[in-house]
């Protein structure tokens, strides 16, 4: 029979892997485990405190599915499922007009029903900031306040993420801000590939509508689809990556620097290499 979580439990095993998931490592997996074993450790959870909210009587528990399902005891774990790459070449100039471009891709996009995330989306998040902007930011998905406003980064994240800007010297109307997805993931997990191969032929678009010197990745799962293969994110920061005639930089997702504000030091250094090829100097340093 499946096991089930309480809420408080599954919230902070969502936050766990997402921890996980920001330091690049991406790909878990259940392993086999044998039933005996598995009854040893819900006796043993059973006397510990913490892990005593595991009740299965929880009313608001969900089913968390593990290898105890026999379900999946008997089905082979499934391969990695492949990411689509970008584009190899971008369009070589600007188009003579960023602004009506990105307005041609936001109608072609029009009331998307490609993937099974419309089902759950308030608003459609295309993108924010300038047509023109030489800077670029590039986010996993919107999250509840996003899909509430139909804007990228206006939550907390949004908050640190325009801090950040106000950092580099810019305002945020100065840069444009996209993500991998277009519609919130529910429960904000991350996007399946067949949901963000459906959508980042979208986020291509944009990018070569607004053609930026410099894009920065928040995160691995937009350094994944920008780059067309999965990296740990350790391998890919504090570095230059050519990118289609364009500069990309890897950084970490702001999400992720709240829940470890000791690495903000890490993604300053990162974005000191964005202002550095953008030519920017760091306000009040000269
Ligand atoms: N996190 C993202 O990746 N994108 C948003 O727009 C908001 C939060």
């Amino acid at each position: 029979m499946a096991q089930r979580l309480d809420s408080a439990t599954r919230d902070a095993l969502v936050e766990r892997v997402r921890f996980y998931r920001d330091l690049g490592l991406t790909e878990f997996y259940r392993r086999p485990v044998d039933p005996a074993r598995l009854a040893e450790w819900a006796a043993a959870a059973a006397e510990s405190k913490e892990l005593a909210e595991l009740s299965p009587s929880q009313p608001d528990s969900q089913p968390l599915q593990t290898t105890h399902d026999s379900n999946l005891e008997d089905k082979p774990i499934p391969p990695r499922k492949p990411i689509s790459a970008p584009p190899e070449t971008a369009t070589a100039v600007r188009p003579a007009d960023p602004a009506a471009a990105l307005q041609q891709i936001r109608e072609e996009l029009g009331d998307c029903t490609r993937c099974g995330l419309h089902k759950g989306r308030n608003k459609l998040v295309f993108g924010d900031g300038s047509a023109t902007a030489r800077l670029m930011f590039v986010g996993e998905g919107p999250g509840a306040d996003e899909d509430a406003q139909g804007i990228p980064f206006v939550g907390k994240a949004g908050q640190l993420l325009n801090n950040m800007i106000t950092a580099m010297g810019l305002k945020r109307e100065d840069v444009y801000i996209a993500n991998v997805v277009k519609c919130r993931p529910p429960g904000n997990r991350t996007p399946e590939p067949e949901e963000a191969n459906t959508c980042t032929p979208f986020l291509f678009q944009q990018i070569d509508a607004v053609r930026p010197q410099v894009l920065v990745a928040l995160g691995a799962t937009a350094a994944t689809y920008l780059l067309g293969q999965r990296q740990p994110l350790a391998g890919l920061r504090g570095r230059v990556h050519a990118y289609r005639g364009m500069q990309l930089i890897v950084t970490y997702h702001p999400a992720f620097l709240l829940r470890d504000p000791r690495q903000k030091k890490e993604a300053w250094a990162d974005l000191q290499i964005a202002m550095r090829e953008l030519g920017l100097k760091t306000p009040g340093k000269e």
